[in-house]
């Protein structure tokens, strides 16, 4: 065969396979853009487990009417125009592959308006070269997204799709990550017509204790010891409860991103395992944490994986040494109960 070039919509497609896995990725990717875009409302509405639709609406900054068809296009991003931002990452999103990628493997709408607009407009990529076509919508300023029948056009594909209630529930914890990454925002999760979820916006300090209860459940939250610590560039802050009846309360996030990491959860564990209260746990099976660590981002590359769950720390000795010292500290000088008030 002749070398070519793939037309867009299998080059997208073929990109798709590593970020679009079923519909809670797709939730995952469209969330993460109306966080990115200051949204301080996100409405998500779903049916049949998200397989049959997906609609997020957000409050956030809007997209230009001239740069609807752009968002759609591949390698196409308002988040980083050199290698020094790409050194330097604030954003959950920067790689320009989402909307082109879910768009090539279901059939999504874009309806958007920016605060300068009057009018909200909206597109939709058509066809194997993903032409664009743009039309006037009502919308109020902030974006839409409505993505439906997710793999039509990839039977391949489709059938890796399991129940609704498995769907569910992966999307169900995709949002409650970013409901824990995010108190600042409100967050609705509607399946089949019925409100599932709503996670309140905080609207002080004080009242995160609550979200996170909502979350991760009142008994974590009731065992939880909080942690709080800082060192130069470094920052770590959230709560460790030693045995957690629910299991996988477990959530790492490194500014702001949700990760799975090898370096902190060993970190994580040996504090755990070496200062419990005279060693009343040998095992960390229980542990339930919900950990946020911030750091300068040019000391972290965001950009090992397509998903973006690994992480690589410039200084990962410092780092990992960090993260242990400020678990260590919190069991050991802190060790009284979180007294938390239910109400
Ligand atoms: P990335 O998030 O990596 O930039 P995406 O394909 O997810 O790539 O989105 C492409 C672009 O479309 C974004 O850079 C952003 O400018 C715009 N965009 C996408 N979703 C939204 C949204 N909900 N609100 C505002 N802008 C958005
Ligand atoms: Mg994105």
């Amino acid at each position: 065969m002749a070398i070519q070039i793939l037309p867009p919509q299998l080059a997208n497609q073929i990109a798709a396979g590593e970020v679009v896995e079923r519909p809670a990725s797709i939730i995952k990717e469209l969330v993460e853009n109306s966080i990115d875009a200051g949204a301080t409302r996100i409405d998500i509405d779903i049916e049949q487990g998200g397989c049959k639709l997906i609609r997020i609406r957000d409050n956030g900054c809007g997209i230009a009417k001239d740069e609807l068809s752009l968002a759609l296009a591949r390698h196409a991003t308002s988040k980083i125009h050199c290698l020094d931002d790409l050194e330097a990452i604030m954003s959950l999103g920067f790689r320009g592959e989402a909307l082109a990628s879910i768009s090539s493997v279901s059939r999504l709408t874009l309806t958007s308006k920016t605060q300068s607009q009057s009018e909200g407009w909206q597109v939709y990529a058509e066809g194997r070269d993903m032409s664009a076509v743009v039309k006037p919508a009502a919308h109020p300023q902030g974006t839409t997204v409505e993505v439906l029948d997710i793999f039509y056009n990839t039977p391949a594909r489709r059938r890796f799709l399991k129940t609704e209630k498995t769907e569910f529930s992966h999307i169900d914890e995709v949002v409650r990550r970013i409901a824990l990454a995010c108190p600042h925002v409100n967050i609705t999760l509607q399946h089949n017509g019925k409100p599932v979820r709503l996670y309140r916006a905080v609207q002080a300090d004080a009242q995160i204790e609550k979200r996170v209860a909502s979350i991760c459940g009142m008994s974590f939250m009731k065992n939880a010891m909080s942690l709080s610590w800082q060192h130069d560039d470094l920052s770590i802050h959230g709560w460790i409860a030693p045995h957690a009846k629910q299991e996988h309360v477990q959530y790492f996030y490194v500014n702001g991103r949700i990760v799975k990491d090898r370096l902190l959860n060993h970190a994580l564990k040996q504090a755990f395992l070496e200062n419990n209260s005279g060693g009343t746990y040998t095992t960390d099976e229980l542990l339930g944490y919900v950990i946020h660590l911030n750091l300068d981002p040019h000391q972290v590359d965001v950009n090992v994986h397509p998903a973006k769950h690994e992480v690589r720390f410039h200084e990962a000795r410092l780092v990992h040494d960090f993260v242990y010292q400020a678990v260590a500290m919190a069991l050991t000088e802190h060790h009284q109960t979180l007294t938390f008030d239910s109400d």
